[in-house]
C-alpha cells in the first residue's frame, strides 16, 4: 500500500495528516485521491462511514483549489449539521499549511446572515447541509457560475432524511459542467435514480462489498419475547462492563422511555432525539464524545450527526424499518481499525427480516443467549479483578495514607480482604439477580413446549374469571407474570370465554401456578385455578367440569395460540 506522499499530495498536505497521526492511506483514499488529482471525472464511491472518505474526496479537491481566486469552486452537501461541522473542520485540520483557504460550514438553525457574511469575505469550499445550501443559492448568496466540484456526502442518509427535493433543486442550478461526487454507504433505488439524471459517466469505486457492514464487526441476535426486549437490555449492558455505545430505538418516544428507565436503573444512559432542542442535543453528544456519557440511546435520525470512532458496541432494541438502515447503524462501530459488535434484539417473529439482513451485509448473526444472573455476576467480579491487576498505581501519591489503610485493615486475613474488595462493587448485581428469574430462549422454550415430539408437556387449566371481568390473553399473561414472579412460564392456548377461561401453560409450573392464583384475587374476585383436561381428552372431575367442558367444545373454534 501506497504512503500519502506517493499519492501525489503536496507536502503541505503530507505534512498535516501526518500532524493528525495518519500513517497510509485507508483503501478508499488510496483509490479515490489519485483520480481525483488527475482526472475530473465523476464518481459514485460506495463506503462505510468511518473509512476516511472526508480526507479521500478533501485531500485532493484542496489541491485542485485555485488559492487566489477567493470565490466558491467546491460544495460540500451532507445530511446534519453535525457532519457539516465535522467535514468543514476536518477540512481545515487538512489545510493548514495553505492559510489561503477557507472553509464556511453553512446549516440550518443558525443566523444565516452571519453565514452569508462569511461566505462574502471569500469562502473557496462550502460545506452545507441541504436545506440551507438551497436557501442560500436561491437568495443568490452564494456565486454558483465558479463551482467546479459537488460532493454529495453520506448521499442516502439525506434522501433518508427527506432532502430528495433539495438535492435535485441543488443539483440543477449547478452549471452542467461541473464535477459531481457521490458518496454513499448504500446505493438505494432513488439514488441511482438521482445518480443516473445528474452525473455524467461516474466511476464506481467500491469499498469492501457493496452494501455490506464494516469488515471487523461482530453481529449478535438475541431472540426474547417483545415484553422481555427491556430486561435482554439491561443484562446485556451488564454483561459487557466496559460497554460504550448506542443503542437504537424506532420512536422518539421509545428511546425517551428506554433512556429514562435505564436511568432510573442506575444506568449513565440518555436520550438523543429530535424533540430534544438543538441546546439540549449538543450537550448529549458532547457528553457521549467525551465518554462521560456510556451509552446513548437513540433514533437513527439524531444520531447521524455523531461523529465517534471508538464505540465497542450498537445495540439494535427495535430493528429499523428500513433494512438499509441497519448497515448505517452497525457501521458506527468497528472504525477506524478497532473491532465492534452489533446486537440486535429481535423476537422469533422477526427471523425473516434478519435473513434479509444476513443477505444485505452478507455475514451470519452468531444467536446468543441472553446472559443469566449468575454469568453477568462472574463477568462483573473479574472486570473488577481485572481493573485491580492493571491498575497504574501512583505509589508516591498514595504511600502517605498507607500507613493508616494498613492499620484499619489489619484485622482482616487475605481471603476477608478480597471478599469485602470485591463484594464493594459486586453486591448491587448480586443483590439485583438473585431473586431474578433469567430469561429462556424462546426458540428453546417453543421446541420443548410446542414441538410435536412434546405435545404433553402443557398443562390445561381452568380459571375462573373472563371476559366479564375484560380479561385479555395479555392481562392473563401479565397476571401469570405477576402472580408467580417468573416472566418465562411457557403459554400455550389461550381461550377466554364468557364465564371463564381456558389457558395452557408449562407442566412443570403446574404446582406453582395454582399457588399463586388460588390465594390471589382479581377485580373483586377470589381467582380460582384448577387442573382441566386435555382439550379432547376425558372430562375433568366434578359437575361443573362437564358444563366447562361442553362450552369449550362449541367455542373451539375462537382459541387463541399465543405459543409462538
Ligand atoms: P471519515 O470516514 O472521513 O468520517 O473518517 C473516519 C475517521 O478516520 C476520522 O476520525 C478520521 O480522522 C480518521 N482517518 C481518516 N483517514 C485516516 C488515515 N489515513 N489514517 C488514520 N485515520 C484516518
Amino acid at each position: 500500500m501506497k504512503k500519502f506522499d506517493e499519492l501525489g499530495l503536496r507536502n503541505e498536505l503530507v505534512k498535516a495528516v501526518t500532524d493528525l497521526g495518519f500513517e497510509k492511506p485507508t483503501p478508499i483514499q488510496n483509490k479515490v485521491i489519485p483520480h481525483l488529482l488527475k482526472e475530473e471525472r465523476d464518481i459514485i464511491a460506495l463506503a462505510q462511514t468511518g473509512t476516511g472518505k472526508t480526507a479521500a474526496y478533501g485531500l485532493p479537491l484542496i489541491q485542485n483549489i485555485n488559492l487566489r481566486s477567493k470565490k466558491v469552486q467546491v460544495l460540500i452537501v451532507s445530511p446534519t449539521r453535525e457532519l457539516c461541522v465535522q467535514i468543514a473542520k476536518d477540512l481545515n485540520s487538512y489545510s493548514k499549511y495553505l492559510l489561503a483557504l477557507n472553509v464556511t460550514p453553512v446549516y440550518g438553525g443558525s443566523s444565516i446572515d452571519k453565514q452569508i457574511q462569511s461566505i462574502k469575505k471569500g469562502s473557496q469550499i462550502i460545506s452545507a447541509t441541504p436545506g440551507r445550501l438551497n436557501d442560500l443559492i436561491n437568495r443568490k448568496a452564494i456565486d454558483i457560475s465558479t463551482v467546479k466540484t459537488v460532493v454529495l456526502d453520506e448521499a442516502d442518509e439525506m434522501l433518508n432524511m427527506g432532502f430528495k427535493e433539495e438535492l435535485n433543486s441543488i443539483l440543477n442550478k449547478i452549471p452542467e459542467e461541473r464535477q459531481t461526487l457521490l458518496f454513499s454507504a448504500t446505493m438505494p433505488d432513488h439514488l441511482i435514480h438521482i445518480a443516473k439524471k445528474y452525473m455524467r459517466k461516474p466511476l464506481h469505486i467500491t469499498v469492501g462489498k457493496k452494501n455490506t457492514g464494516a469488515e471487523n464487526v461482530e453481529h449478535h441476535v438475541y431472540f426474547v419475547h417483545s415484553r422481555d426486549r427491556y430486561i435482554a437490555l439491561k443484562r446485556i449492558m451488564d454483561y459487557y462492563p466496559d460497554i460504550y455505545g448506542i443503542v437504537f430505538c424506532r420512536t422518539r418516544r421509545e428511546t425517551q422511555e428506554i433512556a429514562d428507565k435505564l436511568l432510573n436503573d442506575g444506568y449513565n444512559a440518555e436520550a438523543l432525539h429530535g424533540d430534544l432542542s438543538q441546546f439540549q442535543r449538543d450537550i448529549v453528544m458532547n457528553k457521549f464524545r467525551n465518554m462521560h456519557l456510556k451509552v446513548l440511546v437513540a433514533t437513527d435520525v439524531a444520531a447521524r450527526g455523531l461523529d465517534v470512532n471508538n464505540l465497542s458496541h450498537i445495540i439494535n432494541y427495535n430493528l429499523p424499518e428500513d433494512l438499509e438502515v441497519y448497515t448505517h447503524r452497525s457501521g458506527r462501530t468497528g472504525r477506524a481499525g478497532k473491532s465492534g459488535i452489533s446486537i440486535i434484539i429481535a423476537n422469533l417473529k422477526e427471523k425473516g427480516k434478519l435473513k434479509q439482513l444476513e443477505k444485505n451485509i452478507q455475514k451470519k448473526f452468531v444467536k446468543m443467549k441472553v446472559p443469566t444472573g449468575k454469568e453477568i455476576c462472574k463477568k462483573q467480579i473479574f472486570n473488577l479483578v481485572d481493573k485491580v491487576e492493571n491498575v497504574k498505581v501512583n505509589y508516591e501519591d498514595v504511600e502517605e495514607f498507607l500507613p493508616e489503610i494498613y492499620g484499619k485493615l489489619d484485622w482482616m486475613d487475605r481471603e476477608e480482604l478480597i471478599k469485602r474488595f470485591v463484594s464493594v462493587e459486586f453486591n448491587r448485581f448480586l443483590e439485583y439477580y438473585k431473586n431474578m428469574p433469567d430469561l429462556l430462549d424462546p426458540e428453546e422454550v417453543k421446541n420443548r413446549f410446542t414441538g410435536a415430539n412434546n405435545p404433553s408437556s402443557f398443562t390445561r387449566f381452568f380459571l375462573n374469571i373472563s371476559k366479564r371481568e375484560d380479561l385479555k390473553p395479555v392481562r392473563l399473561i401479565g397476571l401469570i407474570n405477576d402472580l408467580t414472579g417468573i416472566r418465562n412460564i411457557p403459554v400455550g392456548e389461550i381461550d377466554i370465554q364468557k364465564n371463564f377461561t381456558f389457558f395452557e401453560a408449562g407442566s412443570e409450573f403446574a404446582g406453582l401456578l395454582q399457588k399463586a392464583f388460588n390465594n390471589a384475587g382479581y377485580k373483586k374476585r377470589r381467582l380460582v385455578l384448577e387442573v382441566a383436561e386435555k382439550q379432547n381428552g376425558a372430562k375433568r372431575s366434578g359437575r361443573k367440569t362437564a358444563k366447562v367442558n361442553r362450552k369449550n367444545f362449541r367455542n373451539g373454534k375462537k382459541k387463541k395460540s399465543f405459543a409462538k
